[in-house]
C-alpha cells in the first residue's frame, strides 16, 4: 500500500531551477545532504536530553556514506532524529522557507533571477541534480513505524510503510548516467574533505572489504584551535549553518572568558538575503550548550539591527535543560548578547578603514545597522560612527560623521542633514540652496530609518545634528541683490495664503533660496514630508499631516514680478494661475505628487509655447 502525492507546484519549479542553474556545481548535493544529516543528529542529541533512552538506542551519532559502483547508487545514512509520515510530506514535498515560494515563481517566470537561487539553500532537492530517483527509508526517534519515500523528482512522490532497525534516515540516490563518479570512493573522500570537514559528527566512508574510514576531523569546528582551521573550513561551515551560497564577508571566531565563558563563531554574509526587511523573518543565532544543539535562531542572542549575522554560540555555563522559553529571561543570555554585540562592533570598526571593502557590507546591511542608533541606547554613538552617508560634499562617495566633522573649519560644529526618497532628487532640493551658496555640507539621508535615528541622536561627539530646517543662523547673510518691495511682497503673500489655504498652512518669505522662486517645507519639529510619504506608503494614517509652509524667494525675478503685478487688481486671474503652477513646482522638487497633473502639464505647455 502506498500513497501517491504530487509536489506542491512550487517544488517542481524549484527542482527545475536547481537542476538547470547549479549544474556546474553538482557536487554541492553531497554537502547539502550531509548538512541535513548533521542537523538531524543535532536534533536527536537535543531530544535525548529529556529522553535518555533514545540516545542509547541510537548509539554513537554518525553519518555513513555507502557507494555501490555496480548498481550506481549512493546512500547517505544518519542515525539522527529521522522523519515520520507527516515530516516527509511537510518537509520534502513543500517549500517551507518564507519567501522561497514567491521567489521560485518569479525566477521560473522570467528566468533572470536564477543567480539568486543561492540565497535559498536548495537543500535536499539538490539530490536530483545527480539522481534520477531518490529513495528514503526513515524512522523518527521514539516512534515504531518506519517509512519509505520515493520520487523521480518530476511530478511527485510515493510514501509507503517500511522497516528500519533504529531511528535515522537513509537517502539512496540512483545516480544518473552522467553522475556515476559519485559512486567512486576516492572522489567521494575528496568532496567530503572539501565541503564537509567542519561537520562535528564522524562522516564514515564505507570501503567494502577494506572496512570503514572516518574522512572528516569530526569535532565541532568552533571547538578546534584557530590554527587548525582553514579559511575553507570556515566558509563551508558558514554554508552549512546559513544555507547561503555566498562567502562570508566577515568571520569572527572568539572565546569569551570571565564571568561567563562562551565561544562564538559568527559570520556576516557578503550578499543580502531577499527577506532582510520582512517582518515575519526569523533571525538569530544557533545556540549550543557544551556542543549540544539547543535551539535554532535564538533571537535573544542578537539584537534585531544585527539580524544579518549568522552563526553559533556555545556555552558550557548555561544549563543543558534550559528550555526555549527560559532563553527569553536568562540574564546569562543577556550577557552573551552584550559581549557578542561589542565584538561585532569592534570588528566593524577595524574593517571600516578600508572604504571599498566596507562598502560591500554597507550597501547590503547599512540600513539595518542604522536601526541600532535608534534601538541600542548604550551603543548609539559607536554605531553612528560605523555609518556612511551620502553628502553634498562629494559626488559619488559616502562619508562618515567623523570625516564630516573633520571638514568643518569653524569651532562650532553642526552636522546638517536633509531627508528624502532619492539622493539625486534631494541634491536638487531648493532647501539646500543657501547651504550650497555658503559652502556648508549637508548629509542626504534616504533610508526610512534615517527619519527615526535622527530623532534620538541630537548630538554626535559634541556636535549638534540638525535638520536643515533648524539652521536659522545660516539664514543671516547680506545679499546685495534686487529684492521684492516689502509692502507688495506682503500683499502677494496674503493673496497666496488665501488662494492655497486648503493645501498650505502658511506662506513666508525666506532667505534660504537662491535659484528657486518657491519651496515647500514644514514647521520646525513637525514630521518631515519624507516621513509623511513613508507612512502614507505603508498605509498608515497621517491624520496629523504636518502643516505645509510655502516659502517665497523675494530675490527671485519671478516673485519680484508677481509682487509688482499684485498691486493691480486686473492681474488677479493670471497671478492665480501662476501661483498654482509654482506650488506644483515646489511639490515636484520635494518629491510630492502634484494635485492635478493635467492642469499642470496643460499650463506648462502654454507657457513654454509663449516663450518660444
Ligand atoms: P533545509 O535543510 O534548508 O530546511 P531541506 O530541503 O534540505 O531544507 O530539508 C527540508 C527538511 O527536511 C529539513 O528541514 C528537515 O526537517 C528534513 N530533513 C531533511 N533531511 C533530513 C534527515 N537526514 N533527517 C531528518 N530530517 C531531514
Amino acid at each position: 500500500m502506498s500513497d501517491k502525492i504530487s509536489f506542491q507546484a512550487d517544488v517542481s519549479k524549484m527542482l527545475n531551477i536547481v537542476i538547470n542553474s547549479l549544474y556546474s556545481e553538482k557536487q554541492i548535493f553531497l554537502r547539502e545532504l550531509i548538512s541535513n544529516a548533521s542537523d538531524a543528529c543535532d536534533k536527536l542529541k537535543y531530544m535525548a536530553l529529556t529522553n535518555p533512552g533514545i540516545a542509547k538506542q541510537s548509539g554513537q551519532l554518525k553519518i555513513k556514506i555507502h557507494a555501490d559502483a555496480e548498481k550506481n547508487t549512493l546512500t547517505i545514512s544518519d542515525n539522527g532524529i529521522g522523519m515520520n509520515k507527516d515530516d516527509l510530506i511537510n518537509h520534502l514535498g513543500t517549500i517551507a522557507k518564507s519567501g522561497t515560494a514567491e521567489f521560485v515563481k518569479n525566477a521560473a517566470d522570467n528566468g533572470s533571477a536564477v543567480e539568486l537561487i543561492g540565497q535559498f539553500g536548495v537543500g535536499f532537492y539538490a539530490a536530483f541534480m545527480v539522481a534520477d530517483k531518490v529513495e528514503i527509508i526513515t524512522k523518527r526517534a521514539g516512534e515504531e513505524q518506519a517509512w519509505k519515500w520515493e520520487s523521480n523528482g518530476i511530478d511527485g512522490f510515493e510514501i509507503s510503510l517500511a522497516e528500519r532497525n533504529c531511528n535515522g534516515t537513509d537517502i539512496k540516490l540512483f545516480l544518473k548516467d552522467d553522475a556515476k563518479d559519485y559512486a567512486d570512493t576516492i572522489y567521494l573522500r575528496q568532496i567530503i574533505r572539501t565541503y564537509s570537514d567542519h561537520i562535528g559528527y564522524p562522516i564514515v566512508l564505507d570501503l567494502g572489504a577494506a572496512g570503514e574510514e572516518t574522512v572528516n576531523t569530526a569535532s565541532a569546528l568552533w571547538t578546534r584551535h584557530k590554527s587548525e582551521i582553514t579559511e575553507d573550513n570556515y566558509k563551508e561551515f558558514y554554508h552549512h549553518i546559513s544555507h547561503n551560497f555566498d562567502d562570508p564577508w566577515l568571520t569572527l571566531h572568539f572565546k569569551a572568558e570571565g564571568n561567563i565563558e562562551y565561544t562564538g563563531l559568527l559570520f556576516v554574509p557578503s550578499e543580502a538575503p531577499h527577506d532582510l526587511f520582512q517582518p515575519d523573518k526569523k533571525n538569530g543565532l544557533k545556540l549550543y550548550v557544551n556542543r549540544v544543539f539547543i535551539s535554532d535562531k535564538v533571537e535573544e542572542l542578537i539584537p534585531s539591527y544585527l539580524r544579518f549575522v549568522k552563526g553559533i554560540i556555545d556555552s558550557a555555563d548555561l544549563s543543558l535543560n534550559i528550555s526555549r522559553e527560559m532563553l527569553q529571561h536568562s540574564p546569562l543570555i543577556e550577557k552573551i548578547k552584550h559581549g557578542t554585540v561589542s565584538r561585532i562592533l569592534k570588528e566593524l570598526k577595524k574593517r571600516i578603514k578600508n572604504y571599498d571593502d566596507y562598502m560591500v557590507f554597507w550597501k547590503n546591511f547599512g540600513a539595518v545597522l542604522k536601526e541600532g542608533i535608534y534601538e541600542d541606547f548604550a551603543n548609539r554613538e559607536e554605531i553612528a560612527s560605523l555609518a556612511y552617508f551620502a553628502t553634498t560634499g562629494f559626488e559619488n562617495k559616502l562619508t562618515t560623521l567623523d570625516e564630516y566633522l573633520e571638514r568643518i573649519k569653524e569651532d562650532k560644529k553642526v552636522v546638517y542633514y536633509i531627508t528624502g526618497d532619492d539622493v539625486n532628487v534631494l541634491k536638487n532640493n531648493p532647501q539646500l540652496e543657501a547651504f550650497r551658496a555658503k559652502n556648508i555640507e549637508v548629509l542626504l539621508l534616504t533610508d526610512p530609518v534615517d527619519e527615526f535615528w535622527t530623532q534620538v541622536l541630537p548630538n554626535y561627539k559634541g556636535a549638534a545634528i540638525k535638520h536643515i530646517s533648524q539652521a536659522d543662523d545660516i539664514l543671516k547673510w547680506d545679499r546685495n541683490e534686487p529684492k521684492a518691495d516689502a509692502g507688495s511682497l506682503q500683499k502677494l503673500m496674503d493673496f497666496v495664503g488665501e488662494l492655497l489655504k486648503s493645501e498650505v498652512g502658511k506662506v513666508v518669505a525666506t532667505e534660504k533660496l537662491t535659484k528657486s522662486p518657491v519651496s515647500l517645507t514644514v514647521e520646525n519639529g513637525q514630521m518631515s514630508l519624507h516621513l509623511e510619504r513613508l507612512m502614507r506608503n505603508n498605509q498608515q494614517h497621517t491624520a496629523f499631516a504636518s502643516m505645509r509652509i510655502l516659502e517665497l524667494n523675494p530675490y527671485h525675478p519671478l516673485i519680484i514680478k508677481l509682487a509688482d503685478m499684485i498691486m493691480d487688481e486686473k492681474n488677479k486671474t493670471k497671478i492665480e494661475e501662476v501661483v498654482k503652477l509654482l506650488l506644483d513646482q515646489a511639490k515636484i522638487a520635494e518629491g510630492e505628487p502634484v494635485a492635478d497633473p493635467s492642469f499642470y502639464s496643460e499650463k506648462m505647455s502654454q507657457y513654454i509655447l509663449q516663450a518660444l
